[in-house]
């Protein structure tokens, strides 16, 4: 039997290693020149690429589906132990699960390596820009045949590792449906009359998106605040939602060490009102949200009216700034939508359309947050196709 997999990334590897067998014959199709290079980017350069909180919450979808019963302790054992399997140190900080070396190069190669060891061959710089079924036969580029196809040629994110969407037309040409797609885990853009002035402050903060009123989702860590809207972890958890709400609005937390800001700002000393700002928060935002509220910066702390005090203390709490969309998918992590996950039986990954037609990772519509959430499901689909293509061998 012949297997054919389009894409070199971190499911098609996964799938390529744990395919392979004395039975059959796999090939992977590679666009770039190396393999996995979306790897290399991951994680700022140090991959992680399992969480320890392996929960649904983190995993969502455009089109209901039930991917996420397939959430749960024993698939994320498969994963690390995959991992492990490949020789690779494990290294757990907060519950984040990276290559002990904090390379990301040190997944890609054990990746490659290993589907070397194990007999898979690779045809790189070749792009699939054709995809027929003749008979039993997948025919690529009109050149190639096999008879068992897994797609897993991820997203449209990031498009300079290799990864331009390309596939989803080819398979909607083939009757497969794709749905919205968005870019997510990306930089949030606003309007907001001081933005310029606050360009490049780093800062701890809760940072929630309502939609009008209604609170939808809140994260905390490190807020950044740039010309253009704000970014960070924390933001990039709340990106998907741009997407999907009629009114969005990113609210902020500057003073997320207390439950009780009020008497928090009681207890700081009386001296200049710039310079009590100055000592809870950073200076550049205590500059805005003075000028915003219309205070003296000279005024003593103790002659602020009441009116002002609230001024104040709504501004440190609960910031907002109207949301006009997000950054484009050159600059998001992962592409909200794909591949209609109701299309696939979830316990081999084959499209229910066509047999032998397997879909893996980031072309289907399902959505990790940040922190390991998309590689591991990526390798989770790599595992579930091979062991599908295994049994036909
Ligand atoms: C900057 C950045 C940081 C990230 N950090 C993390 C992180 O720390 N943890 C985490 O869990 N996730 C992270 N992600 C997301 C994660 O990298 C992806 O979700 C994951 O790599 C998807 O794996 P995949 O196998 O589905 O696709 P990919 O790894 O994207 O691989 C797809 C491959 O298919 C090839 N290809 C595409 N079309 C064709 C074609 N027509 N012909 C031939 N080849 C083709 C591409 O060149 C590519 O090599 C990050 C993403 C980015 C961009």
């Amino acid at each position: 039997m012949k297997i054919i997999i389009i894409g070199a990334g971190v499911s098609g590897l996964t799938t390529a290693i744990n395919s392979k067998t004395n039975l059959n014959e796999v090939l992977v199709l590679e666009k770039n020149s190396i393999p996995g290079k979306k790897i290399l980017v991951t994680g700022n350069g140090r991959c992680n690429f399992l969480n320890d909180d392996f929960s649904k919450e983190h995993f969502h979808s455009i089109k209901e589906n039930n991917i996420e019963s397939l959430i749960n302790n024993d698939n994320k054992e498969r994963v690390l132990n995959f991992i492990k399997s490949l020789g690779v140190e494990i290294k757990i900080k907060n519950g984040y699960y990276y290559p002990f070396t904090n390379k990301s190069s040190t997944i890609r190669d054990a990746l490659y390596e290993e589907a070397l060891n194990k007999g898979v061959e690779f045809k790189f710089d070749y792009r699939v820009n054709d995809i027929k079924k003749e008979n039993d036969k997948f025919i690529i580029n009109n050149e190639l045949s096999c008879d068992a196809l897994v797609v897993s040629s991820g997203s449209k994110s990031y498009k300079v590792t290799g990864t331009e969407g390309d596939s989803y037309s080819l398979l909607s040409k083939l009757g497969l449906s794709v749905t919205e797609l968005y870019p997510s885990l990306v930089q949030v853009l606003t309007e907001g009359k001081f933005l310029k002035e606050l360009d490049g402050v780093r800062t701890d903060a809760v940072v929630s998106i309502l939609d009008d009123n209604k609170l939808i989702k809140e994260e905390s860590g490190e807020l950044q605040l740039t010309d253009y809207g704000v970014s960070g972890i924390c933001v990039f958890n709340l990106s998907r939602y741009v997407h999907i709400l009629n009114k969005p609005i990113i609210r902020i937390n500057f003073m997320p060490y207390t439950d009780n800001s009020v008497d928090y700002f009681n207890n700081l000393v009386d001296e200049k009102i710039y310079d009590v700002l100055k000592r809870i928060i950073n200076e550049k935002i205590a500059s805005v949200i003075l000028k915003l509220s219309n205070i003296n910066r000279d005024k003593l702390k103790s002659n602020l009216s009441k009116e002002e005090v609230n001024n104040i203390l709504d501004l440190l709490t609960n910031f907002r700034l109207n949301v006009t969309g997000t950054k484009s998918f050159d600059n998001s992590q992962v592409t909200m939508g794909g591949i209609d996950a109701n299309e696939i039986d979830i316990n081999t990954f084959e499209t229910k359309k066509i047999n032998n037609l397997f879909l893996t990772g980031e072309l289907l519509d399902v959505d990790g947050d940040c922190g390991g959430y998309n590689i591991s499901f990526a390798i989770l689909s790599g595992l579930i196709v091979s062991d599908r293509i295994k049994e036909l061998c």
